[in-house]
């Protein structure tokens, strides 16, 4: 008799924000100390896996071109990896349905590592908890162990050691999204050519922790910041631009999220975050807006009926 071949599982994962990028002095193995605080808003990339004679991955949606798909796709990387774990041959097919912005700030490579290791997890059975799945994900990147579990988390090391933070209400967001990408190790290297011999700003997080206790998004506004953000600026100036309009527009404050050039702009409600989105449309400082809120669940195995 023939085995039954499982259905193919779906899974969604959000992108990331980071409410507070604190960036430490270059360490001798070429890494940053991190301390940030993740938030997971409602832009979100679908990862589907189907068993396959024909293993591999295939990308759809915007900014495809700059996706590889490829054995050097993150996601695919994912599904090596846990293949090698579980001694089985990677004998899926992955399909990437890109929402989040690449090379955007945002993680979204990230994501859908994050998102395979769900998905494979869930279609061969293995039954493997999150913390499980977390030990892979830190191998993969610094950014997808976040994406495993969602929410808003405090990130420390390389961003990969997270642990939740309470965060009382869903704060409401408009992001801009810029044409073109920047790369992570660029803007980072900027940041250090910047920084020259001077230590590192003091940023604490307590601010930021206390105002998400406290659900104000007033208070949030005051306390949000990102070491990355001069250096992003410094290598993409028309941000200063965007920046300027979302406040302009009604946004509470704006920032650049991770090492840009998408950023993000915090208002005081989901209509406000409308009205917002509209006005910065048309002012013609980005490629286009999108409405979020936060915080939202990791990857999880969706019902494709299930609205977002
Ligand atoms: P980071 O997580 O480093 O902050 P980012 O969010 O700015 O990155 P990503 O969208 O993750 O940017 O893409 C960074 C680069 O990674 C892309 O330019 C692309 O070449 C590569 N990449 C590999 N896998 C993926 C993927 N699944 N989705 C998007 N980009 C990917």
């Amino acid at each position: 008799m023939l085995a039954a071949v499982p259905p193919p599982v779906t899974v969604r994962v959000p992108a990331k924000i980071n409410l507070h990028l604190a960036v430490g002095p270059l360490r001798d193995d070429g890494y940053h100390d991190l301390v940030t605080v993740f938030h997971a808003v409602s832009l979100f990339d679908e990862v589907s896996l189907a068993p396959s004679d024909a293993p591999g991955i295939e990308v759809h949606g915007e900014g495809v071109a700059e996706v590889p798909a490829d054995e050097t796709n993150l996601a695919w990387r994912a599904v090596q990896l846990l293949a090698e774990r579980a001694d089985r041959d990677p004998d899926v097919r992955l399909v990437l349905r890109k929402g989040i912005p690449v090379a955007g700030g945002m993680a979204g490579g990230s994501a859908d590592a994050a998102a395979a290791l769900v998905g494979l997890s869930s279609l061969w059975k293995l039954d493997l908890s999150r913390d499980e799945l977390s030990v892979l994900a830190a191998e993969l990147g610094s950014d997808v162990t976040f994406a495993l579990y969602g929410g808003t988390a405090l990130g420390t090391g390389r961003g990969e050691r997270i642990v939740p933070v309470l965060s009382r209400h869903p704060q409401h967001w408009v992001i801009a999204l810029h044409r073109g990408g920047l790369s992570t190790p660029s803007v980072f290297r900027e940041l250090d050519r910047l920084r020259g011999d001077e230590p590192p700003p003091d940023r604490p997080v307590e601010p930021v922790l206390e105002a998400l206790a406290g659900g104000d998004p007033r208070q949030l506004a005051l306390s949000l910041g990102n070491d990355l953000q001069a250096a992003a600026v410094s290598m993409a100036p028309d941000l200063r631009r965007t920046l300027r309009a979302g406040v302009t527009a009604g946004a509470l404050a704006g920032l650049v999220s991770g090492s840009g050039p998408t950023c993000a702009f915090l208002c005081t409600s989901a209509d406000a975050a409308i009205d917002v989105a509209t006005e910065l449309a048309g002012v013609g400082v980005c490629r286009t807006v999108r409405v979020a809120h936060g915080p939202v669940p990791g990857a999880r195995v969706v019902d494709l009926h299930e609205p977002p």
